[in-house]
This record gives structure tokens, C-alpha cells and sequence, in this order.
């Protein structure tokens, strides 16, 4: 199994730097920050209505203009109708009556004409002369008739003039009536055209508005849940300002704050990864005490021996133990060579080429003394050649002391912890087996999270750095465990081909 630690710890710091601030390209006219693009949107959006209403009330007012038109055509129509019906019957029945009501009528007609005039300015000049002359002809001659002294021939003339001139107004008004409402036809069409594009572009500039200013609020909001995921599995280490964020003030000082948060959340976790260092080095520097004081016990009882019995000492015997002496010396010397190395190691963070066999090696001879003090038998398998890997020694050393540690400290006297390298496909794989107590089912899952541990005195950080360790060597780290039967770690890091070399 593989768990994911809930928070990387600051080992991939410098692993990616922040990129530089970058300016929002777009819109430069609007402000920077959300409030001021929501209102300069909203003042767009409603100037856009205002314009639509007033358009609108505007095409109302001049369709209502255009109503009185028709209205106007309409009475003048009736009116010449009247006229031409009292017309015929002066002409059927020869009754005055009927010729004065004409002559009234033709008043109204001009009235009706006058209104017309009114609402309808471009037809002044074609309702004039009709106004002028066909209906003043028409009067004329209504009223020519109206004399008694009139002549029968003359008189049917005059009849007969008087109908060929109506029949002209009816036509003549017909037509004015008919452009007249062509023409309203096309300007209510062109009104309802420049409605529905008022309409239309309100719709799409405030659709347009709306679009951005989701992109404008939702954008940085992604960005930095993006990056929050990214930092989570410690790809990054900061919130980078770029141009979804920087596109809004209020973005920035988010991202600016939640940096901040987490340089001080960084920050924390070093001394707590410290502290977990300086654990393991304590760890170790009591085991290497212990080392180094067993041959220098050895060392004085040996010489304290040879000092008190050297005169009954056989010439051999004395040798034997000058040599022990020597052995004991070159025992301490080679563990204080250790201690130095880890600590060496420990102050040099540098990525270098990295023999795994000797890494394992050193970091036994590290924790030798706690196996021997446990009673745990530690077996080591390795290839002959070396296996080589890229990373931090002291890193990958601190990896493997805390696993050996936590094995020793679960497993009983008479146990074992098996460690095997090996070359597989395209990594080299190092197996930790104990035969420990081992990790209840439930527990499994968290034993990679930070703090968390079943020890009086542990941090709960080993694994967890551990982890962050392995996965910043692009490797992986797996664990397996049986309550009552022990445990297994499995670190893989791809190592370095041959053909690489
Ligand atoms: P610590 O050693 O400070 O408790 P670690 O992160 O190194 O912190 O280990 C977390 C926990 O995982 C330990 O407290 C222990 O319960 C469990 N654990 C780790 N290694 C072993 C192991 N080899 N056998 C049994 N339990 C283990």
C-alpha cells in the first residue's frame, strides 16, 4: 500500500520557484479590483437598459404619432365618402338639399385635409394642390350648380363634370390614403428593427458582462484551488501569482495572504522536521556511545591486565593482547568514522550519484549497536556490484535509520530484520522485513500522516518525512503488515542505468 501524507514537508522547498508577478493582460480600462469591475459592469449593464426603455418609449411614442395618421386618412376618407354620396344623390334625385350638404361636406374635407397636413409634414405639397385645386374645382362647379337660371344642356355638363371630379378626389384620396400607410407600415417596421437590435446588444453586451465577471471571480478562485492541490502533493511550495490571479487586487492579496500562511505553516514544520533530525541523531550518537565505550572498556581492561601481569607474561601472550588492543582501537576508530560520516552527510544536502549497497551498509553500522542491545539479528543481501542511484545521502541515510529504528523498537529479542537490495527493471528496490509486532489493520493508513504515533515519546514525523523523502527521489515507498507477524517496508528509486553512465 501507498498513502499520500496530508502535507509535504518543506524538502521540496526551492523545488519549484515562485514564477514572477504577471499583469492581467486583458480589458485595461477596467479596475483591477472585482468591486470596481462589478460596478463599472452594472453601470454598463443598466446605461444599456435605460437606453432600451428610452428606445423603447421612443418607438411608442412615434408608433402612437403614426396611429393618428391613419385615424386622420380614415376621416378624411369618410368625409369625401359623404360628400360623394350626397353627390350621387343630387345627381339621381336633382334635390338641392343634397348639393348644399355636399358643399358642407367639402368643408370637412378640408378640415379633415388640414388635420392630415398636421401629422403627415412630407405630404404637404401633394394634399396642397389637391387641397387647392381639385377640390376647389370641385366646389366651383358644386357651386355653379346651385344657380336656377341655369341652362338644361349646361347644367347636365356641369353634372357631368361634377362626377368625373369626385370620382378623381376618391381615387386621389385613395392613394394618399394608401402610400400613406405604406409608409407607417415601413417606419413601425424600422422602429421594431431597431428595438430588437437595442434589445439584442443589451442582451449580449450584459451576457458578455455576466461571462467575465464569473471568469474575473471563479478564475483566481481556480487557480488557487489548483495550486492548493498542487502544493498538497508537494509540487509546489507557494500560490504562484500569475495571471488568472492577478487579474483582480482581491486576488492577489488573497494569494498574497495565503503565501504568507503558508511560508509561516513552512517554517513550523522545519523546526518540527528538525527536532525529528535531531531525535534520530540522538538515537543514533547513544548507540554509537555504546559502540565506542565497549572497545574502550575492552581496551583498558586489556591493557590494565597486561600492565599487572606482563612480567609473568609469555612474549605471545603479551603480542595477543597488544593486538587486541589494536583491534579494540580500530573498532572504536571505525565507528567514530561513521558518526562522523552521518554527520557529515547530515550538513551536506547536495543531489549526487549514490551507491545504494554502501548506503544501506553505513546506515546498518549506524543503528549496530541498537540491534545488539535489542538482541535482533540483522541480515544483509545486496548484489556485488554496486547499484547506483541520484539523491541526497543523508536524506535517503535518515530514511533508512528511521525504518531500521522503528523496526528494532517493535520487534522482540531473538527477532530479525531482513534487508535486501535489488535491481529491478528500471529500480533498485530495498526490502526492510522485521519480524516485529506489526501494525493493526485500522492503523495502516495513517502511518504515513504527520504526528501521528503510538509511541510515549515519538514525534509521528519519521514516516511522514520518510515519505516526502522518497517521493522527491521520484521514488515510492509501500508498507506492508500483519499484526503479530511483522512488518515490511519497500522503498523503490530508479536507479541509474549502465548505459546512462
Ligand atoms: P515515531 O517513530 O516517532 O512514532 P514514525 O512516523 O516513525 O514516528 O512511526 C509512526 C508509527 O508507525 C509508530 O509510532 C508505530 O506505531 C508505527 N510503526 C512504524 N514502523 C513500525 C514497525 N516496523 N513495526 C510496527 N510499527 C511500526
Amino acid at each position: 500500500m501507498s498513502i499520500d501524507p496530508p502535507f509535504s514537508p518543506s524538502l521540496q522547498a526551492g523545488h519549484q520557484q515562485q514564477p514572477a508577478e504577471r499583469r492581467c493582460p486583458c480589458l485595461p480600462i477596467l479596475p483591477r479590483s472585482i468591486k470596481g469591475k462589478l460596478v463599472v459592469s452594472l453601470l454598463v449593464i443598466s446605461v444599456l437598459g435605460i437606453i432600451a426603455t428610452a428606445s423603447a418609449i421612443y418607438g411608442m411614442w412615434r408608433i402612437e404619432d403614426k396611429v393618428r395618421i391613419i385615424e386622420s386618412f380614415f376621416e378624411l376618407n369618410q368625409n369625401v365618402l359623404e360628400m360623394r354620396r350626397y353627390e350621387k344623390n343630387y345627381l339621381l334625385y336633382n334635390n338641392t338639399k343634397d348639393l348644399m350638404s355636399t358643399l358642407d361636406y367639402i368643408d370637412q374635407v378640408r378640415a379633415s385635409i388640414v388635420t392630415v397636413k398636421k401629422f403627415v409634414p412630407g405630404s404637404k405639397g401633394n394634399l396642397q394642390s389637391f387641397y387647392d385645386e381639385e377640390l376647389g374645382k370641385y366646389e366651383s362647379i358644386s357651386q355653379q350648380l346651385m344657380a336656377e337660371d341655369l341652362l338644361l344642356n349646361s347644367k347636365k355638363l356641369l353634372k357631368e363634370t361634377l362626377r368625373t371630379h369626385g370620382q378623381d378626389i376618391t381615387k386621389r384620396v385613395f392613394d394618399l390614403d394608401a402610400q400613406a400607410r405604406i409608409q407607417v407600415e415601413r417606419e413601425v417596421i424600422a422602429y421594431q428593427k431597431t428595438g430588437v437590435m437595442i434589445l439584442a446588444l443589451t442582451i449580449l453586451v450584459g451576457g458578455l458582462l455576466i461571462y467575465f465577471l464569473l471568469r474575473w471571480i471563479i478564475r483566481p478562485l481556480t487557480a488557487i484551488r489548483e495550486a492548493a492541490a498542487q502544493i498538497m502533493q508537494g509540487k509546489m511550495n507557494s500560490i504562484p501569482l500569475n495571471e488568472a490571479v492577478s487579474c483582480s487586487e482581491e486576488g492577489i492579496e488573497l494569494v498574497n495572504s495565503l503565501n504568507l500562511m503558508l511560508k509561516a505553516l513552512d517554517t513550523k514544520q522545519s523546526q518540527l522536521v528538525q527536532s525529528e533530525k535531531l531525535a534520530a541523531i540522538g538515537k543514533v550518537t547513544a548507540g554509537i556511545a555504546h559502540e565506542i565505550n565497549n572497545p574502550l572498556n575492552n581496551i583498558s581492561l586489556t591493557a590494565e591486565a597486561l600492565l599487572e601481569d606482563l612480567p609473568d607474561l609469555s612474549q605471545d601472550d603479551s603480542l595477543d593482547m597488544i593486538h587486541d588492543i589494536l583491534a579494540q582501537s580500530d573498532r572504536a576508530r571505525e565507528v567514530v568514522h561513521h558518526l562522523l560520516e552521518f554527520s557529515r552527510a547530515h550538513k551536506n544536502n547536495v543531489t549526487v550519484r549514490v551507491d545504494l549497497v554502501k548506503l544501506v551498509n553505513d546506515s546498518i553500522a549506524l543503528v549496530r549497536n541498537q540491534f545488539r542491545l535489542g538482541e535482533i539479528t540483522c541480515n544483509y543481501q545486496h548484489p556485488d556490484q554496486p547499484l547506483s542511484i541520484t539523491g541526497t545521502p543523508s536524506q535517503l541515510q535518515q530514511v533508512l535509520v528511521n525504518i531500521m529504528l522503528n523496526a528494532v523498537q517493535a520487534t522482540q529479542p531473538g527477532g530479525s530484520l531482513d534487508i535486501k537490495v535489488t535491481a529491478e527493471d528500471k529500480d533498485a528496490v530495498i526490502t526492510l522485513q522485521d519480524t516485529g509486532d506489526g501494525i493493526p489493520s485500522q492503523m495502516l493508513p495513517n502511518i504515513f500522516d504527520p504526528f501521528f504515533t503510538t509511541k510515549n515519546e515519538g514525534t509521528g514525523l519519521g514516516l511522514s518525512l520518510s515519505y516526502a523523502i522518497i517521493k522527491d527521489h521520484q521514488g515510492d515507498i509501500e508498507v506492508k503488515s500483519e499484526e503479530g507477524h511483522g512488518t515490511t517496508f519497500r522503498i523503490k528509486l530508479p536507479r541509474i542505468m549502465e548505459t546512462e553512465v
